[in-house]
């Protein structure tokens, strides 16, 4: 895995996430992908739980970062509008005294405001110690950060942590988005929660977005509502997410 990472096989994908109100891309996600020159492409799922474990996540999520840094940086030369890239950031950080030093050291070497970049952030990172997370999004606001809530929905997410957390975003889980479709109750669910984190000032992004259908019940929902999913993009490499971000907007794409 070191080898790996010397040899730049850790590449940024990017995932556009869309405005539903004007389809216009308001941001991306940036997804890590092994490239390794006998397996091919490695999915996430593949190696950054074994990772967490051994916690040379670490290093891979500096890298993303990195190439996340670069591509805002050479938006910003080229005179292009940036859009804020989020980063998923692993729990093994927080074992780390000063875990934001290094991701500060990155960025001040590309110039590329804070403002720019969010840090996603899973419940189960700190899942029984609130305090901690509330220090870390905290300390990642002073720095000029944004924060969200990742996989709201998936596991022991509870309203209580809405209540107490100072987040920027809220990403609802797909299974979400996969359970309203099932009867008007979960519906009714969904749409409560989008009300909550608007009554809150919390942006949403609904993860997970497949269908025309499902696009369309959440614009009536809240048109304020950014979607990620494969009916804009899948994740994509640099390129081709710079193409997506020059013409600024996807055509949704449902496959049957
Ligand atoms: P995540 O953070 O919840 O990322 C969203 C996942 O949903 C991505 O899977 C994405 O490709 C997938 N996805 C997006 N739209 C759709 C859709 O419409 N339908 C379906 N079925 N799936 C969709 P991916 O890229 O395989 O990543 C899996 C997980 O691996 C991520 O879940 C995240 O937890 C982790 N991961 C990915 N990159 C990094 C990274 O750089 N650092 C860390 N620490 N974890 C990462
Ligand atoms: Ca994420
Ligand atoms: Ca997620």
């Amino acid at each position: 895995m070191h080898g790996a990472l010397e040899r730049g096989e850790f590449v940024a994908y990017f995932q556009p996430k869309q405005r539903l109100a004007d389809g216009s891309i308001g941001g991306a996600e940036a997804l890590v992908r092994w490239i390794d020159p006998v397996r091919g492409l490695v999915p996430p799922d593949d190696f950054v739980p074994y990772f967490e474990r051994n916690g040379f996540i670490i290093n891979v999520d500096l890298c993303v970062f990195e190439q996340v840094c670069a591509l805002l940086a050479s938006w910003i030369e080229q005179g292009r509008q940036p859009v804020p890239i989020s980063v998923n950031m692993s729990r093994a950080h927080l074992r780390e005294q000063d875990f934001l030093t290094p991701y500060e050291q990155i960025r001040a070497r590309y110039g590329v405001p804070a403002s720019l970049i969010e840090f996603e952030l899973t419940e189960t990172l700190v899942f029984g110690d609130p305090e901690t997370f509330m220090g870390v999004i905290d300390l990642l606001h002073a720095r000029g950060y944004r924060c969200s809530l990742d996989d709201f929905g998936s596991g022991y997410s509870s309203l209580g942590t809405l209540q107490n957390l100072p987040i920027d975003v809220l990403k609802l889980d797909r299974s979400f988005l996969m359970s309203s479709e099932s009867g008007e109750r979960c519906k009714a669910i969904l749409d409560g929660v989008v009300s909550i984190a608007d009554k809150l000032a919390v942006n949403v992004v609904v993860e997970g977005v497949e269908t025309r259908d499902q696009a369309s019940m959440l614009v009536r929902m809240d048109d304020r509502i950014i979607a990620q999913g494969f009916l804009y993009s899948r994740p994509v490499p640099r390129d081709v997410s710079d193409a997506q971000f020059a013409v600024g907007f996807i055509e949704p794409n449902e496959r049957p």
